[in-house]
């Protein structure tokens, strides 16, 4: 029979994502609503690591589900990737009286907990909070519709500047594996071409496409590209480049950076990161462990860390299709 769940450990890993409060509000809430004892760790692994921690209860995590970035803090850890780190860390949850683990984070995350969990036989539940929405197991990862929101309202504005000077911008967002953000926020605010890790359109294509956008009327343009995008050129390595080859283009850069992971979450945020948590603590009161929970079909499902973690999650490349038509 499962051990009985007491005290329940919760902490934020890898890059912070905006709504990442309302997940550790979530887990405190249940906790405290089936009366087990809830403990948040700073800096992710590390904390555990450290032993800095603290008590949390219904009301120590009022008023931070509008926040964003994380209370908790979140940090990479090498340490915890070494058998005697994470010695350390169950040395801590030991003394703690901790019977389980939340971990809010991205695959990583979820890696080293399976580790963690076959290592010490601890259950521990993964919560996808990550803006690059990069995880199977989960249509939606938390904080990804807060930053497709802050890169589109960026966009605009970059429109507005571009449009009146007749410019052309490459705009640099988040996604140095996954083109998720770039291929949404592209679509979503009417980028000319959009440039992801997953798909190499080449530069010929590029210069024809900016060529047909001239031809066809069109006196500014905004080209989305991902950190990581296929072509193998960084923002400025394209802006020369297209300077080069098409010198009536009035070429300027963006890239927008760390803005992408701050700000209030959206309602889909905070809404997705209250359910998820829901279900993670009452998955480990069920005496379920070692899976991650995620939104499909707008169902919260678990699904296990070997499936979550050995599959990509894909993107929907019909979307280049639309705004390829949508550009014309
Ligand atoms: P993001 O998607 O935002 O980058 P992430 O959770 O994938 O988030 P990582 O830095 O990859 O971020 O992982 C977070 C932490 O998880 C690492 O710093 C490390 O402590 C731990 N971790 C990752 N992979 C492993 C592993 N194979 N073994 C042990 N620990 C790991």
């Amino acid at each position: 029979m499962a051990k009985e769940i007491r005290t329940i450990g919760v902490m934020t890993s890898g890059g912070d994502a905006p709504g990442m409060n309302a997940a550790i509000r979530a887990v405190a809430r249940a906790c405290a609503y089936y009366n087990v004892k809830c403990i948040g760790f700073y800096r992710g692994y590390q904390g555990m690591i450290e032993g800095d921690y603290c008590e949390m209860n219904a009301r120590s995590v009022r008023n931070i589900i509008s926040q964003g970035g994380t209370i908790l803090k979140s940090a990479r850890s090498e340490e915890f990737r070494t058998k005697e780190g994470r010695k350390k860390a169950m040395d801590h949850l030991k003394k703690l009286g901790i019977d389980a683990m939340v971990l809010i984070g991205g695959d990583g995350t979820f890696r080293g907990g399976q580790i963690f969990s076959e290592e010490f036989d601890i259950p521990v539940i993964g919560v996808p909070g990550t803006i690059d929405n990069d995880i199977s197991g989960t249509n939606y990862t938390i904080g990804y519709d807060t930053a497709l929101n802050t890169v589109i309202d960026a966009i605009d504005k970059i429109r507005d500047t571009a449009s009146s000077h007749d410019r052309l911008f490459f705009i640099e967002v988040m996604g140095r594996d996954a083109g998720f953000i770039a291929l949404n926020s592209g679509v979503g605010a009417g980028a000319e071409e959009i440039l992801i890790p997953e798909e190499d359109l080449g530069l010929d294509r590029l210069l024809e496409s900016l060529k047909r956008s001239k031809r066809s009327g069109k006196s500014s343009s905004i080209v989305v590209v991902s950190e990581g995008d296929k072509i193998g050129k960084n923002v400025y390595e394209l802006a020369d480049y297209v300077t080069e080859n098409l010198p009536d283009y009035d070429v300027r850069v963006t890239v927008l950076g760390h803005m992408q992971r701050g700000g209030s979450p959206s309602c889909f945020d905070r809404t997705l990161a209250s359910r998820l948590c829901v279900k993670a603590v009452e998955l480990l009161l069920d005496g379920e462990k070692n899976v991650m929970v995620g939104l499909i079909d707008n169902k919260v499902t678990a699904t296990s860390f070997d499936e979550g973690l050995s599959s990509e999650h894909e993107i929907n490349k019909e979307l280049l299709r639309i705004s390829d038509i949508l550009s014309t």
